[in-house]
């Protein structure tokens, strides 16, 4: 059986992967079919870090290929925070809404709100591995906007848009996004190993 793990329990993150991946002849399992709780301490200074220790620790559990993403936000004004601060900008526990709150607090008197979000995706079955990046850039709203995504979403207007990824929806966030593009690299890699 062609079984790709992905290593990432947030289950908006885990969709995204999964209508991209639509069409490969590839068993999608998530570590909520581990049957055990899957922690992995996301403490490294770069997305390529964290990324390879999810992907790592999932190998060494399962011994079949694992997908990891580590993936944020970097606002130029803020010199590249949250970066890998992310999804726990506003502290324990991690709150989406708490995140974008203290965000656009930050930015009240900012002009400059040029920001990306950046995807790093790490593939290993323990032995071999693979690794993809995408970024995308835009500016940040100057109020939350949209009901679709997740994260900071409601807050990210892609450049050549006027509405947020939130709003945009699935199928457009979906071809633009950090992910999108860091997957569409992994794909070739993913159809030989899978063929
Ligand atoms: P990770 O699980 O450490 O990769 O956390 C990524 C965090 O970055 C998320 O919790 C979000 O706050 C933010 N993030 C990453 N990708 C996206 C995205 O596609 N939309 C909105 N926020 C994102």
């Amino acid at each position: 059986m062609n079984t790709l793990w992905l290593a990432t329990g947030n289950q908006k993150k885990v969709e995204e992967l999964q209508a991209m991946l639509r069409g490969m002849t590839v068993t999608i399992l998530t570590v909520r079919d581990l049957g055990q709780s899957f922690e992995v301490e996301e403490d490294g200074e770069t997305f390529q870090d964290n990324a390879r220790k999810k992907a790592e620790a999932l190998a060494a559990l399962t011994g079949g290929w694992c997908l990891a993403d580590d993936s944020g936000l970097e606002v130029d004004a803020l010199n590249g925070r949250p970066g890998v601060r992310s999804a726990r900008f506003a502290g324990e526990p991690a709150s989406d809404a708490r995140n974008n709150e203290l965000l656009l607090r930050m930015m009240r008197e900012e002009s400059n709100r040029r920001a990306r979000f950046r995807c790093v995706l790490w593939l290993t079955d323990g032995q071999s591995h693979y690794q993809t990046s995408g970024q995308i850039q835009g500016t940040l709203a100057l109020h939350p906007a949209g009901s679709g995504g997740f994260g900071y979403d409601p807050l990210f207007v892609p450049d050549g848009y006027s509405s947020t990824f939130a709003e945009l929806g699935p199928d457009i966030k979906n071809t633009l996004s950090h992910r999108a593009k860091a997957l569409r690299e992994m794909l070739p890699i993913l159809s030989r190993l899978f063929a």
